[in-house]
């Protein structure tokens, strides 16, 4: 098939040759004697333009040619007279492949608001905002795999059904095939999940890390990258209930090991996306956020800030919006940093990135390594502009009984982790990992405002059409 795309027409040399595309026309335009249409096939977020003179083309058939139908073009190449693009087609012969009604397309000409593309997901992928975000998404999930493979990384594939609620994550969603209206019970009345398919309570996991942490001690270097479930209540701007993680896991990385791996990787997915994506960042930059590109280099170039969990608390103690009562959450040492925080710190206090480290062991998971303070864990959360925790890591707790004992403390069910317990008594040794949101990736670098218009089809709460 001699069939081009639109990229492969815009950007190579060579004029007068027969070509043939297909793609969706976005606007139509003309007078007595042409007529212009601007075909886009998603290849790039640039159109080409396809002359069709009236006397080559009736106007029946033109008629159906409205914004949103599909054709096939067979024609011409040539060096286009118009402003705004070096070549056009001029078209010999026109298919119509789908009519769309003019009247009722929903993808009008005039700019759409993001919250009603929202509510038609099905044909975003055909506007120039997602056409762009979901290039860019597609060019940093491939930037991913590249970076950990050149690193001698490999990619593990973790479970999605999880038979622990030990992950320590968040609120699960289960997974049965038990009848809802007639479950098989206990003795004492609870649901026997001793019947369910798996003999077993199951549930969608929350996070890879675990399995990543037995595959790193035997592997060296892993990582996952796969959908991720948490049933978290949370309608913002920046949780879905299905999101995409990515989770390396090395052996014999200690905590500042760990800090660097996470600044190394961001600055390579940003400055691919700067690479290979520029018409896309262009045109984002230019319709929502002029700064975009700016904020992107400025990650790349700058080195990140790294101050302890007690450091950040002072700064934010000494801040103005603290001082004058600005803030919405308390700060003091021991409570959990809140986004505003976060962004204080990042935003107005440094002006770059951030990586928080040494974490109160009270409001950190039970497997994050013990200092020797008594009272601190080597945790850490890289915070960006905009975004506030874009990772969140540790190094692990490897000493077996340091390990036991905070499992009891924190009343987690110890029979459930056996195996994990088990790779602190056979082999064991320090390792250290983090989890990336890849859509809160996405965010900052498209500078979209929303984590529901970097997925494809988003879940949220009351949420899962298409
Ligand atoms: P947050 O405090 O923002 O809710 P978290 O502390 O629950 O995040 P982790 O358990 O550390 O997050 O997960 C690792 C990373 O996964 C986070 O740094 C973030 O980038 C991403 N992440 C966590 N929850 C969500 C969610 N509901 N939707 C999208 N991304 C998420
Ligand atoms: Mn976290």
């Amino acid at each position: 098939m001699n069939l081009y795309s639109v990229k492969q027409l815009l950007y190579q040399e060579g004029q007068s040759q027969s070509v043939h595309i297909k793609g969706w026309v976005r606007t139509k335009r003309g007078n007595k004697f042409v007529n212009f249409l601007a075909l886009n096939d998603g290849s790039c977020i640039k159109n080409i333009q396809i002359v069709a003179d009236t006397d080559k083309f009736s106007e029946e058939l033109m008629n159906r040619i409205n914004t949103g139908a599909c054709i096939a073009v067979q024609g011409s190449l040539v060096s286009s007279q118009g402003k705004g693009q070096s070549v056009e087609i001029h078209a010999k012969d026109i298919v119509i492949l789908g009519e769309a009604d003019a009247e009722a397309y929903p993808l009008q000409k005039k700019k759409h608001t993001l919250e009603f593309l929202r509510e038609i997901a099905h044909l975003r992928p055909r506007t120039n905002t997602f056409g762009a975000v979901l290039r860019i998404r597609h060019t940093l999930a491939f930037a991913i795999h590249e970076y950990f493979n050149n690193k001698g990384f490999f990619y593990l594939h973790t479970p999605l059904i999880t038979g622990s609620d030990a992950e320590g994550a968040g609120q699960m969603f289960r997974v049965t095939t038990l009848d809802p209206k007639n479950p098989p019970l206990t003795p004492e009345g609870n649901v026997d999940y001793s019947k369910d398919f798996f003999g077993k309570a199951t549930n969608l996991t929350v996070s890879g890390q675990l399995e990543g942490e037995l595959g790193a001690m035997g592997l060296g270097l892993v990582y996952t990258f796969g959908p991720t479930f948490r049933a978290e209540n949370s309608n913002t701007s920046r949780h879905l209930a299905e999101f995409w993680m990515i989770e390396p896991e090395m052996a014999f990385y200690d905590i500042n090991d760990n800090m660097d791996l996470a600044e190394d990787f961001i600055k390579y997915l940003v400055s691919q996306a700067l690479l290979k994506c520029s018409d896309d960042l262009q045109f984002l930059s230019e319709t929502y956020d002029p700064e975009l590109i700016n904020r992107l280099k400025n990650v790349v170039e700058t080195s990140f800030a790294r101050v302890s969990y007690t450091e950040a608390v002072e700064i934010l103690l000494q801040s103005q919006p603290y001082r004058k009562g600005k803030f919405e959450y308390p700060v003091s040492w021991g409570t959990d940093l809140q986004s505003e925080h976060e962004r204080y710190l990042v935003e107005k206090h440094f002006q770059k990135p951030v990586i928080v480290n040494n974490y109160p062991k009270d409001i950190k998971a039970f497997y994050m390594r013990q200092n020797e303070d008594g009272k601190t864990v080597a945790a850490m959360d890289v915070l960006f502009p905009q975004i506030g925790e874009i990772i969140g890591g540790s190094q692990r707790e490897e000493r077996y009984d340091k390990l036991l004992t905070r499992i009891k403390e924190m009343n987690i069910p110890e029979h459930e982790l056996w195996w994990y317990l088990e790779t602190r008594q056979y082999g064991t040794c320090p390792h250290a990992g983090f989890g990336l949101g890849f859509e809160r990736l996405v965010l900052f670098v498209t500078g979209m405002g929303n984590i529901r218009d970097v997925i494809p089809f988003p879940r949220t709460p009351q949420n899962a059409d298409f």
